[in-house]
């Protein structure tokens, strides 16, 4: 560390010599004195000036008669054509009979030119020296904070001597079935000549797909933690620089590392970002950099020997757009998917991470469960942890069921901003556009339904409606219609109640756009498009270039879209004309109440009558 700063602080000293250098040998000798015009036409008309050399014409050097040799007056020029006419003319005025001429020299400074010449040079070097400092200094992981440690892979080490795995199987809650696959892999790792024995051949690498926060990173390490073997852990972005050749050179540094410490696990999150389709896009040429690191990281799969003992688990949510050749058999030929818990995953998840927690009474998991579907391992810990800080901040001694229902609000919708300001006309108007979608989707069958209604501020949104996502694998048209009906419910309400229609329902319209797409060009819903689908799941095509349909199908497309937005539009209208009575009760409950539920929708419209037969839940206040 001392040596590297001795090395760099000797770049500042030699500059500053540099400097200083330039400084003193651009003066030249002393003893001239500058002088003014008026001054030299004096001596001109005196005729005592010798010789006059003009220096890069900005420069004059005025010689005396009595002293040819040395250079007495100096004479900064302004204009030069001015300066020799009135040389010219002064001697001429005044009758000089043998006038002196001006003289052109081109001088030379050899100190600008040297700056000239090498400063940009110099820069440079501070620059490259100083990015050079910077990436090293980052990461930090395996031999980091060097400057020429930049080919270093940046992975984190957990094993033995430095941090332990304490990540186990009882830390994963739910994924069942990945745990499954995966205790094959902890086995090996134990007992690799149970399988060595009989010439079984053990995966090298596992891919881990699913979306962000389901506990991919977690369940690696429960293996390495089950296995009790050394983890690597690195992000792909991580072995991707500006420079060429580094992220191989990582990639290559990463598999030395692990070879010696085998068995071992190599994790690799975000696996995309080097991993993805190589040459896809013919506009930037590919991406080079990242192609090579690719290659490398195959190469080094290829390399060593299935039996070696180290296994490469990789991360990704989307596995449709990574390079077929990472699946060829030999590399990730597994594949796990990590999806979103369901309601029992999620009670799990909760018993996990509330073991360290203070509980009330009131607290119950299967509710809590039931309260957040479409959460993630992720939220579900963040919900809890939010919790315990929302029971402190009150000064509780144990976390009640309010608070978590309360960090549930905040991490579906940010923040209660209770004091941005509204006017009364405006929470008039939200009140309605929320009152529409709970109408509607209350009185739509297939729609989903409502769990509660607020006009609360949080975030950025305005108002917000919650609904009961029923966890269902395929959906009909006419859950998607209703869907879209529902969602359409804010701006037709606007419409019905006041005639008039606002901005609010921007995200309202895109939801129900993208919906619309969908369900004419990728599902095959539309009965003018037909049953095609142009969904590309190999993730091969890039639509943004070509389209794989004709401009007069993109037409129809787009007629088709329009149309199903319209009628969902027109349905929601008249629904809520009918409905006008109940909608306005609706909204002046809100207004006054600020949140509704379910109940309360109830009591106004009376019980969903397809309803009845399903059990159904809804959030006391
Ligand atoms: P991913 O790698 O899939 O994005 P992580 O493994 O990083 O997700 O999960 C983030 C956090 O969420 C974990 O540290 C853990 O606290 C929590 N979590 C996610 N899934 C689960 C699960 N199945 N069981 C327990 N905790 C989970
Ligand atoms: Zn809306």
């Amino acid at each position: 560390m001392g040596k590297k700063k001795f090395n760099f602080y000797w770049i500042y000293v030699i500059l500053t010599a540099v400097l200083f250098g330039l400084y003193f040998t651009g003066k030249d000798e002393a003893s001239q004195e500058e002088i003014d015009m008026g001054q030299l036409i004096e001596m001109l008309k005196d005729g005592e000036v010798g010789k006059i050399t003009l220096v890069n014409k900005e420069n004059a050097e005025i010689y005396l008669k009595d002293n040819p040799k040395t250079v007495k007056y100096t004479y900064r020029i302004g204009s030069l054509e001015r300066f020799e006419e009135t040389v010219e003319q002064v001697q001429k005025e005044n009758g000089i009979t043998n006038p002196i001429y001006i003289t052109n020299v081109q001088r030379k400074s050899w100190g600008m030119d040297f700056l000239i010449g090498w400063l940009p040079l110099i820069v440079l070097v501070i620059i490259w020296v100083v990015i050079m400092r910077n990436m090293a200094g980052r990461g930090g992981g395996i031999g980091g904070g060097q400057i020429f440690n930049i080919g270093k892979s940046k992975a984190q080490l957990f094993d033995k001597d430095n941090v332990p795995v304490n990540v186990t199987f009882k830390d994963v809650a739910g994924l069942e079935e990945a745990k499954v696959e995966i205790m094959e892999i902890v086995d090996f790792l134990k007992n690799p000549e149970k399988y060595t024995k009989l010439g079984g051949k053990i995966p090298k690498g596992v891919l881990l797909v699913g979306p962000p926060g389901t506990g991919k990173t977690l369940l690696a390490k429960s293996v390495a933690g089950e296995a009790n073997v050394p983890f690597f852990s690195i992000s792909g972005s991580d072995f991707v620089e500006m420079f060429v050749g580094v992220g191989a050179s990582r990639v290559r540094d990463l598999f030395n590392n692990a070879k010696q410490k085998s068995p071992c696990i190599i994790f690799i999150d975000e696996i995309d970002a080097i991993g993805r389709a190589r040459g896809k896009n013919p506009m930037n040429g590919g991406n080079d950099e990242r192609e090579s690191t690719l290659n490398q990281l195959l190469t080094e799969m290829d390399g060593f020997g299935t039996n070696s003992g180290v296994i490469v688990l990789a991360a990704t949510n989307r596995a449709d757009i990574l390079d077929k050749a990472l699946m060829r058999a030999g590399r990730f030929d597994r594949q796990i998917y990590v999806e979103l818990p369901d309601l029992i995953g999620r009670k799990e998840i909760f018993e996990v991470h509330m073991r360290n927690l203070k509980l009330g009474n009131d607290v119950d998991k299967d509710f809590l469960a039931k309260q957040t579907p479409g959460f993630s391992g992720a939220d579900i810990a963040n919900v809890c942890n939010e919790a315990a800080l929302m029971a402190a901040r009150k000064g509780k001694e144990v976390i009640e069921k309010q608070d978590f229902m309360d960090a549930i609000d905040r991490i579906i919708g940010g923040l209660e901003k209770k004091n941005k300001i509204i006017t009364a006309d405006e929470k008039k108007v939200i009140a309605f556009h929320e009152a529409g979608h709970a109408t509607t989707s209350w009185l739509l069958q297939y729609a989903h339904p409502l769990v509660k209604v607020t006009i609360v501020p949080r975030g950025k949104s305005l108002g917000a409606a919650w609904y009961l996502p029923e966890e269902r694998q395929i959906t009909t048209k006419e859950q998607l219609y209703h869907e879209m009906i529902a969602t359409m419910g804010g701006r037709a309400a606007e419409q019905v109640i006041f005639g008039k229609i606002s901005t609010g329902a921007l995200s309202d319209l895109e939801k129900v756009t993208k919906q619309a797409y969908a369900m004419v060009t990728y599902y095959g819903l539309d009965e003018v498009i037909g049953n095609l689908s142009y969904y590309d799941s190999t993730g091969q095509q890039d639509f943004s270039l070509t389209k794989p349909y004709s401009e007069k199908t993109a037409e129809i497309i787009d007629k088709q879209v329009s149309k199903l937005a319209e009628q969902a539009y027109q349905e929601a209208v008249s629904i809520l004309s009918e409905h006008k009575d109940g909608l306005t009760q609706l909204a002046n409950k809100l207004i006054e109440k600020e949140v509704i539920f379910g109940d309360d929708l109830e009591q106004i419209f009376g019980k969903r009558p397809w309803d009845a037969a399903k059990e159904e839940n809804h959030e006391e206040s």
